[in-house]
């Protein structure tokens, strides 16, 4: 029984704390204008996504030149 639901209660927008309702065109938020405030944390960053981004700087800091920094093995 998946479609067992918790009855109404309030919701509140995510960015802003206003409530909610499910009827509004904006929907989980209470404007578009907090919409546009959550996409922005998103796109900044500020939340986090459960796997880690691998930046192409962190990339190549690991090992784009291909010569392994602090070199615990001899060279040849
Ligand atoms: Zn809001």
């Amino acid at each position: 029984m998946a479609s067992r639901k918790k009855p109404a209660k309030p919701l509140r927008c995510p960015t802003c704390g206003a409530l909610v309702r499910l009827r509004d065109e904006d929907f989980p938020f209470c404007s578009d204008h907090c919409r546009q405030i959550d996409l922005g944390k998103w796109a900044t960053g500020v939340y986090k996504i459960s796997s880690p981004v691998l930046d192409p700087e962190v990339l190549e800091d690991l090992g784009g030149s291909g010569t392994p920094r602090g070199g615990g093995s001899h060279e040849s």
